[in-house]
């Protein structure tokens, strides 16, 4: 599912597509897509308005509209955007469908439909619930380390809760927590001074060199950018998917397991249980 680097990468083609295009009508394939207000309220409340910036906070996009009110969208499994010709084929899991005035539109395709739509009067209505984002520049080493402090639970779990931080998925936490030599199942609170440092900075790098390389596209070919490109990250995941492949760093088989009901990979010699 996409995480923060392939929603960031999303946004910044969606900045440079859409800001400034107007929305002519809004075609509502799935109105259970639309979490809020009513889908046909939707279609009737967005034409004529146009797209002023586009944003994210953990996972969620933010569109800017003209007028009052703000759109939402969360991707979860399987959602995608698409920005394309109006004439271009029309995509087999649409879901809701942006015809703009300038003869394209935007797609809201979602195969397993579990991805939402939110029209909001203010977007804290919903992010408000989120932790903080582990790129927002006041994110400091403190403020992370106060995210672990007194959590009895295991680490990632921890990590993956969007209350807590907002934007990681299990790719990117098991990347990080390899990278920061610490064990998934570790109890946060028993993690050193150093190896939160650790992690603040592996959460860090491996989100932004994710986004340089403009998300990760696994061998199921979900993940595109708004103009239909793969993303150049997945070779350059050191352990998630790798089972039975070496380390790159200690040549030791790597395991998978499973935590918080989740698939994870990791290096049972460079990540021991014990610290
Ligand atoms: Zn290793």
């Amino acid at each position: 599912m996409p995480e923060l680097p392939e929603v960031e990468t999303l946004v910044r083609d969606l900045q440079r597509l859409l800001v400034g295009a107007e929305i002519k009508s809004v075609d509502i394939g799935w109105s259970r897509s639309v979490a809020l207000p009513a889908a046909d309220e939707l279609a009737v409340e967005l034409p004529g308005r146009r797209f002023l910036n586009v944003s994210r906070r953990g996972k969620f996009l933010q569109f800017d509209l003209s007028g009052p009110g703000y759109l939402l969208i969360h991707l979860r499994m399987t959602g995608h955007l698409a920005v394309q010709p109006d004439t271009a084929e029309p995509h087999p899991y649409a879901r809701v469908v942006f015809h703009l005035t300038d003869d394209r539109r935007l797609t809201f395709s979602d195969p397993r439909k579990f991805g939402r739509l939110y029209w909001l009067d203010h977007p804290d209505l919903v992010l408000g619930r989120l932790g903080p984002d582990p790129l927002a520049d006041d994110l400091t080493l403190g403020g992370f380390a106060a995210l672990m402090h007194g959590r009895r639970g295991s680490i990632k779990p921890l990590l993956l809760d969007q209350g807590v931080l907002a934007g990681l998925g299990n790719i990117y936490t098991d990347e990080a927590l390899f990278r920061a030599h610490i064990h998934p199942q570790r109890k946060a609170c028993t993690l050193s001074d150093d190896e939160v440092e650790h992690l603040y900075g592996a959460v860090r790098e491996v989100l932004l060199q994710a986004i340089d390389n403009r998300g990760t596209t696994l061998e199921d070919d979900r993940f595109r950018d708004a103009e239909g490109h793969p993303g150049g990250n997945r070779p350059h995941l050191m352990v998630s998917r790798h089972r039975e492949q070496p380390c790159p760093c200690c040549g030791a088989i790597l395991e998978r397991t499973v935590v918080g009901g989740r698939g994870t990979y990791f290096c049972p010699h460079c990540q021991p249980v014990a610290p």
